[in-house]
C-alpha cells in the first residue's frame, strides 16, 4: 500500500518528468564548480562540474532528483552534450594547470554512438583532453561491462582521465571493476561522514586508500566537511579531497577569485 509520503514522492516525480519534457535546456540548466584540493600543496588542482536546474515551474531541482528522470525519459544524452560543451568552454579560460572533472551518466556509456558523440564534443572543444577527467559511477558499469570498457578505452585514447565515482557504494565485483582502465577512484562521501565515530567507515576508507595506492590509481575523497575529518584523512595518507570544508560548489564567475585567494 502507498504511504502518503510515497504518494507525494510519486506526484513530485511526475511533475519533474512533465517539466523536463518541455524543458529549455539552454536557458534552464547551468553548472557550478567544486574545487578539488591537493593536500600536499593545499592548492586547487581541479574543479568538478555539477549540474543545476532552475525550472520556471518547480524552482531549483537538485540533480539527484532530475538525473534519474532525465535518464528514464531519454533526455540525458542531450543534457550531457549541452553541459559538457559548456563545461569545456568555461574551463578553457582557466590556468593551464587546472583540470576539469565532468560526471557522465550510465546512458552516456551505453552505446558506441553516444560515446562517439562525447568524443566529438571533446575534440571540437580544443580543450586539452589530458586536463579532463570523466567520472563514471559503479552503477553505470554494472549495466553492461563490455560496452563500458569500450567507452572507457575510447576516452583514454583521447588522453582523458577516467574516474570511478562513488567507489564502494555498489555491489560490483572488485576484480572486474579494477580490470577496467580507470585512472582515478573517488571515495564516496558516505564513508567520510562520521569517519571519526564509525570504526567501519574508518576501516573502509583506510582499505580503499591502500587499494588505490597499490593499484597506482589516484584517489580523491569526497564530502570532507570538518577539520577533524580532514585530519583523519591526512593521517591515512590521502592527497586529494573535495568538500564543504574547503568550498561548496561555486559559480564560474567566482573561480578566478578563488584561485587568487587560495
Ligand atoms: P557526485 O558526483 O558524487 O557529486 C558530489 C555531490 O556531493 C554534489 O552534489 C556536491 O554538491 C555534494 N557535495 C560536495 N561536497 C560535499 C560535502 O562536503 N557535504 C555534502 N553533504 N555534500 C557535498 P550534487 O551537486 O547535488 O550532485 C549530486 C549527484 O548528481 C552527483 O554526485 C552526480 O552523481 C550527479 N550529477 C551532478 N551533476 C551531474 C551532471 O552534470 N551529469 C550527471 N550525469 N550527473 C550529475
Ligand atoms: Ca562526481
Ligand atoms: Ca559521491
Amino acid at each position: 500500500m502507498l504511504t502518503p509520503s510515497h504518494n507525494q514522492q510519486l506526484i513530485r516525480q511526475g511533475m519533474i518528468e512533465q517539466a523536463l519534457r518541455q524543458v529549455d535546456i539552454e536557458h534552464e540548466f547551468s553548472l557550478v564548480f567544486q574545487p578539488v584540493i591537493d593536500l600536499r600543496s593545499r592548492r586547487t588542482v581541479a574543479f568538478e562540474a555539477l549540474a543545476r536546474w532552475s525550472s520556471p515551474e518547480l524552482g531549483d531541482v537538485p540533480p539527484g532528483q532530475f538525473i534519474p528522470i532525465a535518464e528514464r525519459i531519454g533526455l540525458i544524452n542531450r543534457l550531457t552534450a549541452h553541459l559538457l560543451g559548456k563545461a569545456l568552454m568555461i574551463a578553457s579560460h582557466w590556468p593551464a594547470h587546472i583540470c576539469l572533472s565532468f560526471n557522465l551518466s550510465t546512458h552516456d556509456c551505453a552505446s558506441e554512438k553516444v560515446a562517439r558523440q562525447i568524443v566529438d564534443i571533446i575534440e571540437v572543444s580544443n580543450f586539452d583532453a589530458r586536463r579532463l577527467d570523466l567520472e563514471i559511477t559503479e552503477t553505470a558499469i554494472m549495466q553492461d561491462v563490455v560496452q563500458v570498457q569500450h567507452t572507457i578505452d575510447r576516452f583514454c585514447q583521447l588522453g582523458c582521465g577516467v574516474a570511478l565515482d562513488d567507489f564502494g557504494t555498489g555491489y560490483s565485483s572488485l576484480s572486474q571493476l579494477l580490470s577496467l582502465a580507470f585512472t582515478k577512484i573517488k571515495i564516496d562521501r558516505t564513508f567520510v561522514t562520521g569517519i571519526n565515530k564509525n570504526p567501519t567507515s574508518y576501516k573502509i576508507v583506510k582499505s580503499l586508500v591502500a587499494l588505490s595506492s597499490d593499484m597506482q590509481l589516484e584517489c580523491i575523497i569526497e564530502g570532507v566537511e570538518t577539520r577533524e575529518e580532514l585530519e583523519t584523512l591526512i593521517n591515512l595518507g590521502c592527497f586529494f579531497v573535495q568538500g564543504y570544508y574547503f568550498s561548496r560548489p561555486i559559480h564560474h564567475s567566482h573561480i578566478n577569485n578563488w584561485l587568487k585567494e587560495n
